[in-house]
């Protein structure tokens, strides 16, 4: 275990209460799309106010989706006992790494010649 038992509570903690920000915050925006307003507009550009509104919902909703997920997955590693362990070297992923980034599973190194391999994919074309 490469981070110290109390750090590793302390970002149980803070996953679990992110967690449960996000997931009131995604079912009152779930709320809001399906029972939302749906009188029909007098005004046309209120009608397209109330489209963009909508749109903007299920972005929201779409995003908060995808860091609820990412959450999901920290709090397995953290209970399978490999967070904060390189996934493809083995070695401790910075704390502060994990900070920025919880779900993260490379260290700095192999993200960055992960990332390296990616842009000569991109440019070989
Ligand atoms: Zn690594």
């Amino acid at each position: 275990m490469s981070l110290r038992q109390e750090n590793l509570e302390s970002f149980k903690r803070d996953l679990l209460a992110r967690r449960e920000t996000l997931v009131s915050g995604v079912r009152k925006t779930t709320d809001e799309i399906i029972h939302g307003d749906e009188v029909t507009f007098a005004d046309s550009i209120d009608q397209a106010s109330a489209d963009v509104d909508r749109t903007l919902a299920v972005q929201i909703q779409n995003r908060d989706r995808g860091i609820l997920a990412q959450i999901n997955i920290a709090l397995r590693r953290i209970d399978a006992g490999i967070f904060g362990e390189c996934e493809s070297c083995d070695e401790p992923i910075t704390e502060a790494r994990l900070r920025a980034n919880p779900s993260t599973t490379l260290c700095i190194e192999c993200k960055a010649e992960l990332e390296s391999e990616e842009q000569r994919f991109i440019a070989r074309g």
